[in-house]
């Protein structure tokens, strides 16, 4: 990688260029997808030492050793979360210190040195600030930030690489799934990961979500949203779909999977619980077949991409289930406290909402 330059200011000259101003792109049309920002933080660090100063730079491709960790074998994790802005101006994240622990807990695993969460949520900050006139309106979508942790020193072995790198970049972004609504087939012969605690299933190590792509090609080819995954112990319980978790509804309680090491314990799934909660409602944490899963009422999905989204219908082997949609729901209600909460538009008790600036 080039050896970062601090560059704070845009090119062409103030800081009011990064105010008030929104970038000249249109807000109406965001997608899920990648749309270039101006700065992009990086930070580096040799094994064995700590993180110290990361740097903005200018958004831009970056140099890597042929011979780097991440590259050669996978030593490397993800996150992501998101930037909103309030009706009242103001730019709120959701949660970041969750993501920094969770980054925390990836890198132990694939023995990399990982920022503190004090470093992790001021780089995310700075990252936001240096991008404000991508943050879309109030309505419009929200910036979706995406740290990474990489192996980016050069060694021919199989160990831990000798240098890395902690890099947040940011994309403006709307809905995850367009129509809102899930049509998940249910995947019986892929595993997301391995059962229990032995694997990777429960971090976002960068290596479990190419060996899905297989599964989730043919289903959408076949015109479902998404794939279901099922435990690889067994094949009889649901775990959760390609980057999100999954509840589920009979009658008046809520069941999700419990994290055993398999599932990503998301900062969503997390959230939702103690919504349900306040509002009096029963939530289960436990195995859930897909027999139980069939006779539901209710089928939604969380993740920050997705936020809350309801599951139409399920489909396993030759069965189709239909499950509940629209206003009356369960998971609309929980999504519309939710995003209150992250837009600022509810009071936030627990002290889930960091400002910006
Ligand atoms: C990121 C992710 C989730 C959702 O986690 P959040 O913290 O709610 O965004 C769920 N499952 C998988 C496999 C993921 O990668």
């Amino acid at each position: 990688m080039a050896p970062p330059s601090i560059l704070r200011d845009t090119e062409d000259g103030s800081e009011s260029d990064m105010g008030e101003n929104y970038a000249d792109i249109n807000w109406e049309g965001l997608s899920f997808s990648l749309t270039q920002t101006d700065y992009m933080h990086v930070m580096k660090c040799t094994k064995g030492e700590k993180f110290s100063q990361g740097s903005l730079i200018r958004y831009g491709n970056i140099e890597i050793s042929p011979a780097a960790g991440i590259i050669n074998y996978g030593q490397g994790i993800f996150e992501g979360l998101k930037a909103y802005r309030t009706e009242d101006g103001r730019i709120l994240l959701f949660r970041p210190e969750e993501n920094a622990l969770r980054m925390k807990m990836g890198a132990d695993r694939l023995c990399m040195p990982s920022p503190s969460v004090e470093q992790f949520v001021d780089a995310v900050k700075q990252t936001v600030l240096a991008n404000k006139r991508w943050v879309p309106p109030p309505g419009k979508g929200t910036l979706y930030l995406r740290p990474l942790l990489m192996g980016t020193g050069a060694a021919l072995g199989l160990a831990p690489s000798p240098e890395y790198t902690f890099l947040i970049y940011c994309s403006p972004v709307g809905k995850y799934h367009e129509g809102g609504r899930l049509n998940l087939k249910v995947e019986d012969k892929f595993h997301r990961s391995i059962a229990g605690s032995g694997g990777t299933g429960g971090i976002k190590s960068v290596t479990n979500y190419a060996p899905i792509y297989t599964a989730v090609t043919e289903a959408k080819a076949n015109g479902f949203s998404d794939v279901l995954f099922l435990d690889s112990a067994t094949g009889k319980n649901i775990e959760e779909a390609t980057a999100c978790n999954i509840f589920v509804v009979k009658e008046n309680d809520i069941f999700t999977p419990a994290i055993d090491g398999s599932i990503l314990p998301g900062v969503t799934r997390k959230s939702i619980i103690d919504i349900a909660i306040d509002l009096g409602y029963k939530v289960i944490e436990r195995s859930i077949s897909v027999e139980e899963m069939m006779s539901a009422d209710e089928v939604f999905c969380t993740g920050t991409a997705v936020v809350v989204t309801s599951v139409a219908s399920v489909t396993y082997k030759e069965t189709r289930a239909e499950y509940k949609t629209g206003a009356e729901t369960l998971s609309q209600k929980l999504q519309g406290i939710l995003v209150g909460i992250q837009t600022g538009c509810i009071e936030d008790k627990k002290s889930w909402t960091v400002q910006v600036d």
